[in-house]
């Protein structure tokens, strides 16, 4: 990046001459990069759950998607999608919720060259199967959690509904940064993860400030549909339907204030509009 960045002063400052050694960065806002991948899909038979009645939207399938968020400073792997054996059959499996993956989150890193061991940091929006599928994959990476997400997914025995421990039990071993409210990843404001409890204890979203795009919010399961976010919809299975609410509140109020748009994570017809890797925002 420095160096692309050096080659575009160099262009600029071409008829003084270029060669007096290391440049100062001046490009590094364009450097930040959000990568989208398709980790897996989810079919509904019935989306009452949700709060939605199913004659309110035809909806039943959910895209269910990784991002890994380059910054000049580290890598971040936010969210993990569906577990990779998931990918062991084909097409859609199971019964009730149908689930289906067609390519494994490291196999797709490939395309970028990367592997699971390419993170510096991971953190998850919260720790239900379809947002940490991939977490004891990963290698080498500090997880950053919410104190309170952590003790409920940890707690013998676990207190977070419809959490699997033994998808995530190896974040256990992985270095930890605990936070309580929102943390600035980076520490110049780009990538923020925004506290945002209700859906579970310590429920979060992110946003990222791309140079190009604009700043964005990766929703996680603060809205499952459109009409959760238009209607104030909270799914029947949240752990706190108040605190969803305020959070809800407070993550609208958020996007005004930062002119930032939010991505529904689980949202199809969003998700299918979307670059995905190896093309990539910025
Ligand atoms: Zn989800």
């Amino acid at each position: 990046m420095i160096r692309k960045a050096g080659v575009l002063a160099c262009l600029v400052l071409l008829v003084g001459g270029c060669g007096s050694g290391e440049m100062p960065d001046p490009n590094t806002l364009a450097d930040l990069k959000l990568y989208v991948f398709d980790c897996g899909m989810l079919r509904l038979e019935n989306v009452e759950d949700f709060s939605v009645g199913n004659n309110e939207t035809e909806v039943r399938d959910l895209s269910v998607p990784c991002y890994v968020i380059e910054h000049e400073k580290g890598r971040l792997l936010w969210d993990g999608g569906l577990p990779s054996t998931t990918a062991d059959t084909e097409g859609w499996q199971g019964e009730g919720m149908l689930l289906r993956l067609d390519r494994t989150f490291a196999d797709q890193l490939t395309d970028i060259n990367l592997n699971m061991s390419s993170f510096d940091l991971m953190a998850f929006s919260h720790m239900h199967f379809d947002h940490v599928g991939v977490a004891n994959e990963v290698q080498g990476a500090k997880l950053i959690i919410q104190k309170a997400e952590y003790d409920a997914a940890f707690a013998d025995p676990v207190t977070l509904p419809g959490a699997d421990p033994s998808l995530y039990n190896k974040l256990k071993d992985a270095e930890q940064l605990f936070i309580t409210g929102d943390h600035d990843v980076f520490g110049d404001g780009r990538v923020r993860i925004i506290s945002a409890p209700g859906h579970t204890p310590g429920h979060q979203v992110l946003f990222i400030d791309l140079a190009n795009t604009g700043p964005i919010v990766l929703s996680g399961d603060l809205y499952h549909f459109a009409l959760s976010r238009t209607d104030r919809r909270v799914p029947s299975f949240n752990v706190d339907a108040d605190a969803t609410l305020a959070s809800m509140d407070r993550v609208e109020k958020f996007l005004e204030e930062e002119g930032a748009t939010l991505w529904i994570e689980h949202e199809l017809a969003l998700f299918n509009q979307l670059k995905k890797s190896p093309e990539y925002y910025d």
